[in-house]
């Protein structure tokens, strides 16, 4: 991490829905980690999902994240408007022949014989690689093949992990049959276009930096900084998700003020040693990487 140039973070949420203590905790840090350094952040929508995602949620966040004083300097374009930029790109991974068209369907993926990553996601086996007869009247997804390459991320909160891409990956999907773009691709562009440098994120998807990073690679960004913040999780293990609907800002707010759930977070966290109400501002002045726990984090009742 260069700690003299501002960093450029970014919020990226999906609005599909109210945001969770784990959307609100990774939107904090990422928050805290760029302000502390006087940097820009930069709102994007992942609205990529149409089905699942609308504007009313996506307003319904920007109203959260105002709620929680967690600003931003600058809203980018949402996913969904941004399919001609992202041909662009698929283009460019078609110049360097490194798209094919696969035809496998979900059953075959899921096969309980392929070796699965610690995130569910399946390594795909190269089945349509050098496929000569395609199967008729089937539209196919776009794989990228990935080289036999080890990336390390040098993460902020979960040190050093590393990832091959041929053996822990396979060629992965950037467009699926229906033509829509995948999260891998849109995120890359999204994040390489705005200049950011730094992606602050919940550890679920530490998973997909190496492929982010080869892709990087190929478009020509640079690679940001990561920091995959930890999971938290309900005192009996549970992780907490979009399930937990007492757990969502919508409940939340009604029962406390964003210092009182802030000052919650960054108590369960290790940012202040002891409870008291705080706001993301005061508390801008105390972050630091080095003070937040890497491992999942236990949050009592709120
Ligand atoms: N849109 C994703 C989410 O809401 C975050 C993706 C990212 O930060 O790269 O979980």
């Amino acid at each position: 991490m260069d700690m003299n140039t501002a960093p450029i973070g970014r919020f990226a949420p999906t609005p599909s829905g109210r945001m969770h203590l784990g959307n609100v905790f990774a939107a904090l840090i990422g928050w805290l980690s760029v302000k502390s350094r006087n940097g820009h952040l930069v709102l994007r929508m992942e609205d990529l999902d149409t089905q699942r995602t609308s504007e009313g949620y996506a307003q319904i966040l920007r109203d959260d994240l105002h709620w929680l004083g967690l600003t931003w300097d600058q809203e980018t374009p949402p996913q969904s408007q941004r399919s001609a930029t992202y041909d662009r790109y698929f283009e460019k991974l078609a110049d360097l022949g490194l798209l094919y068209p696969c035809y496998c369907t979900r059953s075959q993926l899921h096969n309980v014989n392929a070796p699965h990553l610690s995130d569910g996601t399946y390594v795909y086996a190269g089945t349509c690689r050098n496929l000569t007869t395609p199967p008729p009247d089937r539209k196919p997804a776009w794989r990228v093949m990935v080289p036999q390459k080890v990336y390390q991320v040098e993460d902020l909160c979960q040190g050093t992990f590393i990832q091959d891409l041929s053996t822990d990956c396979g060629d992965f999907v950037v467009r699926r049959a229906d033509g829509c773009y995948v999260y891998q691709l849109a995120v890359t562009v999204d994040d390489g276009e705005a200049g950011v440098t730094e992606v602050v994120r919940g550890m679920d998807l530490l998973g997909s930096a190496p492929r982010q990073m080869y892709l990087q690679d190929l478009f020509g960004f640079p690679h940001p900084d990561y920091g995959h913040v930890p999971m938290l999780l309900a005192p009996d293990g549970r992780r907490l998700s979009k399930r937990d609907k007492d757990l969502d800002l919508g409940q939340l707010r009604t029962r406390m003020t964003a210092e009182e759930l802030i000052g919650r977070l960054a108590t369960a966290a290790g940012l202040i040693d002891h409870y008291e109400p705080i706001s993301a501002q005061e508390l801008s002045h105390h972050f630091r990487w080095e003070s937040l726990k890497g491992e999942a984090i236990y949050l009592n009742s709120l």
